[in-house]
This record gives C-alpha cells, structure tokens and sequence, in this order.
C-alpha cells in the first residue's frame, strides 16, 4: 500500500557534503507525513531528490511500485508545492493552474474541468482571470496549491508551504490543508520548521539530524517521549 519508499537513499553534493545519508522511509497511501529538524539537516534535499529537481547519489526511490531514480519530474505523478509559490507572474491564475496540463497536451474540456474542480475545492473560483500580484498571500498559497492539486499526483510535496503567511492564516490554511488531504484521500509529505503545525498535521512525524532520521512516529509517541 505504499505510495513511496527510500531505500538507503543518498545524497552527496559535489564537494562531498553528505546531505543525507542512506534514509530508509514509507510513505503509506494517503498519509500526512511531516518532516521536522534543524536547517541544514538535509529536508530539502530530501524532497528534491523524491521530485527529482535533484539527482540521487545512492540508494532507491521507489513510487508505487516503480523505482524511479532516472525517472523525469513530469513522469513520478508528484506535485511540489514550494514556499514561495513560484506562480507565473505573467499569466492568469487559471494559466497557472493550467499550465502543466497544457505541457501534458491534456484536450482543452479536461483542463478546464479540472482546474475549476480544484479551484472549487479551494474557495478561489472567483479570481481564475487575476493575476498573481492582484492576490493576497494566503490566495496565492491556494493557488499553488490549485496547481499541484489539477495534475492528480500520486504524492503531494511541500516545501515550508505556509511560512509566508501570518500567524492566523497559517492556522487556517493548515485546517485547508488537512480537510484537502482528507478529500483527495492524498499522501503528502510536508516539510516545516514549525513545531506547531508539524505536530497538528503530522500523521507522522519524522525529526531529521544530519542527513539521518533520528526519530519517527506518531505525534502524540514522539511527544510524550522524554
Ligand atoms: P534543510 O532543508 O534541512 O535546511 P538542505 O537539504 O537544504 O537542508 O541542506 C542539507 C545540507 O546540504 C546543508 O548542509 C546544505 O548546506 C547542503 N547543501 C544544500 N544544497 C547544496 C548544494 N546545492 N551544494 C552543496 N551543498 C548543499
Ligand atoms: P512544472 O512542470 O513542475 O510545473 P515548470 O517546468 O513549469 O515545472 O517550472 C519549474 C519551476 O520553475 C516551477 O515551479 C515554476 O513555477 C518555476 N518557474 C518557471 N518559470 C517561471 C516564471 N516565469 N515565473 C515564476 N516561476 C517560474
């Protein structure tokens, strides 16, 4: 039932920075799984190399049941959402939204119905012709939220997605994040720094240190644990 494995994954940067180190991990279909711990201990790189915007040094990535290693970005069936949204200044928030659809040749019904189920499920249906600087911060998080959500992946990625947002839509848009998970049956992994929203989120917790995991478990596990 898994949805993704490491095995013994690796990564070395050149210069022989060991990033992270021969990290075994399961992601269960659909599980939240949030990863936690100090900057440097290797999240990131963790992250970039399941969504293949970094290449593995050593050790398996496995998605279903498909060791994707060599596999392109477009070809994992996952979808990033970063911290700074990275949202296409220049086009509509209905371009953003349908612009990987469009790369994927997609026939223009589907990617219409398919952006506006998922600007439906997001509340946004009424700024699809805005464009990006034309939307608050926490519209633009639903936007790329939109943009991951329209290319149905197996695994959702999230890099740090709320911590341009202040303090009360942080709170909200975690409840958004959670009930979407919840809707879409979805398997996410979810990188934060904080501890707060890693321990509301988290159907796991994995706490990273120097490119190992030091601990992994249930929220509630991890907590009462001296
Ligand atoms: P985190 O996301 O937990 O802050 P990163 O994955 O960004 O950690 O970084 C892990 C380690 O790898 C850090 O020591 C960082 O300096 C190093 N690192 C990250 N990216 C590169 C790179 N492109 N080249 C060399 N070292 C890097
Ligand atoms: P994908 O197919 O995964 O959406 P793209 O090839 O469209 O990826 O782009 C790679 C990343 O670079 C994306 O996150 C995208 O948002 C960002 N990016 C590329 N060009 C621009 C741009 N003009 N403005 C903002 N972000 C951009």
């Amino acid at each position: 039932m898994a949805t993704l494995t490491c095995r013994q994954l690796s990564k070395t940067y050149p210069g022989g920075h060991r990033a992270v180190e021969a990290l075994d991990l399961t992601l269960e279909a659909g599980e939240l799984m949030v990863i936690v711990g100090p900057s440097g201990c290797g999240k990131s790189t963790l992250l970039r190399m399941v969504a293949g915007l970094e290449a593995i040094s050593g050790g398996q990535l496995i998605i279903g049941e498909t060791v994707a290693n060599a596999l392109e970005p477009a070809e994992r069936g996952i979808a990033m959402v970063f911290q700074n949204y990275a949202l296409y200044p220049h086009m509509s928030v209905f371009d953003n939204m349908a612009y990987a659809l469009k790369l994927q040749r997609r026939p223009r019904a589907e990617i219409e119905r398919r952006v506006h189920e998922a600007a439906t499920l997001l509340g946004i249906d009424a700024l699809l012709e805005r464009r990006p600087r034309q939307l608050s911060g926490g519209q633009r998080q639903r936007v790329a939220m939109g943009r991951a959500i329209v290319r149905e992946p197996t695994v959702f990625l999230f890099d740090e997605p709320l911590s341009n947002l202040d303090a009360a839509l942080r709170v909200q848009m975690r409840l958004e994040i959670r009930r979407l998970q919840q809707r879409l049956g979805a398997s996410m992994l979810y990188v934060t720094h904080d501890q707060v929203e890693a321990m509301t989120l988290a159907d796991r917790l994995v706490v990273m240190r120097d490119g190992r995991i030091e601990q992994i478990g249930t929220p509630m596990a991890l907590f009462e644990k001296p």
